[in-house]
């Protein structure tokens, strides 16, 4: 792992590495994965004999056994967080943070990210909103936890490369998660931003605002965080805001693992900070094309060392062959999201996002569906006028060529969704707890 934590010097590593022969890549991520396992297995007792699989007598390493090194879920980590820590952590990699990952979504998990590993995922993501031909120089309306200083609408500063001239003209807005979507539009305004960053449930109160009230935004990107934007999302923002959406598949585990293909071939890992490995039930690689567990190990978590953890989500491991774009870092062809939020059919397959056209065919807007009993979901959504009349029967045809046969639907129309203070809105949410069923 590099000693320097200086983050001009690894924006402009990641600038070059991008166009690396992909043996290269692999070669520098072995270079970074060496000493973190080494590490892991000195110094914490969780990883102590776990990873012995991967050493030859000699003491060196086998990487053809990669694969055979057991996978730390979500509940290891909920469980395990002490026994997975260092007992000595790289100093070098100070100053060391607590981050939480709420409970609502799975088992709570809590570690210890390092300054080393927050360094490596701001200039990942700062190469990927090059990618996306983000202007440092213009302003950003961000969304952050609440402060007692601040109030929506301060101004924090620039948040591009900071020793690029042009980056320091560029403003970040604070607004936070709880700020209502009136300000949040006001905010953008007074501002002149160019960019909002907003989640799913935030996103859909900005949509429903500019909706209701007829004012339009000029916007050039909505950063979205923690979810997917779906197609209804990435229509409206482009039609009510001029903004195309653009995402990062990230984690809090992780940081950014991998940005959009600058030319639209799927998503391009950020190979140099973390090994991404999108596995089957066994775990190893699926081939190209092919859907299954997204599995990581970021290099620069030195201090909760996390190797090959299961993120929870579900990716389709993209082409092997050089991307037209010119860059060799491996490809995601899609991602799927999180698996604790995912339905399955009775022969578990993944049952994909309901299209489009079934949105408008039940004239809905936000809109979520549960799974209430084995074969029973709950479709819960507020009215849309489309412009077209509700077509109950088309809907239900979507639905059953989306879902199953057996499946039983129910649909409920409400007035509001409430979001927690995370704003997050679940478009999928399985609610069927097969245990309570007992006794009726
Ligand atoms: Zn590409």
């Amino acid at each position: 792992m590099p000693r320097n934590n200086d983050l001009e010097r690894i924006y402009n590593t990641l600038d070059e590495t991008q166009w690396w022969p992909f043996e290269q890549i692999q070669a520098l991520q072995r270079r970074e994965l060496t000493p973190l396992i080494n590490h892991a297995r000195r110094t914490s007792d969780f990883y102590k004999d776990r990873l012995n699989i991967l050493f030859r007598p000699n003491g060196t390493i086998d990487w053809d056994r990669w694969t055979d090194i057991p996978i730390v879920s979500r509940a290891d980590l909920s469980a395990k967080r002490h026994e997975i820590q260092s007992k000595e952590p790289v100093q070098s990699h100070r100053p060391f943070s607590l981050v939480k990952s709420s409970g609502s979504t799975g088992d709570p998990v809590e570690f210890l990210t390092t300054r080393f590993s927050n360094d490596l995922s701001v200039a990942a993501l700062w190469r990927g909103q090059k990618w996306a031909g983000m202007d440092w120089s213009k302003n950003i309306v961000t969304m952050r936890g609440d402060s007692k200083n601040l109030q929506a609408g301060d101004v924090l500063g620039p948040w591009g490369p900071y020793w690029m001239k042009d980056a320091l003209k560029g403003k970040a807005i604070f607004t936070t998660y709880r700020t209502p979507a009136k300000t949040r539009a006001d905010v953008i305004r007074a501002n002149s931003a160019a960019y909002v960053t907003v989640s799913d449930g935030l996103s859909a109160a900005l949509i429903d605002h500019l909706r209701t009230t007829g004012e339009r935004l000029n916007l050039n990107k909505v950063r979205f965080v923690g979810g997917t934007a779906n197609s209804l999302l990435r229509q409206e923002f482009k039609k009510l805001a001029n903004a195309d959406v653009f995402e990062l598949y990230s984690s809090k585990e992780v940081g950014p693992m991998a940005c959009p293909c600058p030319l639209g071939h799927g998503w391009h890992q950020n190979a140099e900070i973390v090994l991404l490995e999108i596995v089957d039930l066994n775990g190893k690689p699926v081939a190209p094309g092919e859907m299954g567990r997204v599995i990581v190990t970021p290099f620069g978590s030195t201090t909760t060392p996390l190797i090959r953890y299961d993120q929870g989500d579900y990716a389709v491991a993209g082409p092997n062959e050089p991307c037209p774009c010119g860059r060799n870092l491996p490809r995601i062809a899609s991602i799927s999201g999180r698996v604790r939020h995912s339905l399955f059919k009775p022969n578990r397959e993944l049952i994909y996002p309901l299209p489009i056209e079934a949105r408008i065919a039940l004239s809905a807007g936000t809109w979520q569906i549960a799974k209430v009993g084995e074969h029973s979901y709950e479709m819960r959504y507020k009215h849309r006028d489309w412009g077209v009349a509700q077509d109950l029967n088309a809907f239900h045809r979507y639905f059953y060529e989306t879902f199953y046969p057996e499946a039983n639907l129910y649909l409920k129309r409400v007035d509001d969704f409430l979001y927690g203070p995370t704003g997050k809105h679940q478009e999928v949410v399985d609610e069927w707890d097969p245990d309570s069923q007992i006794g009726g």
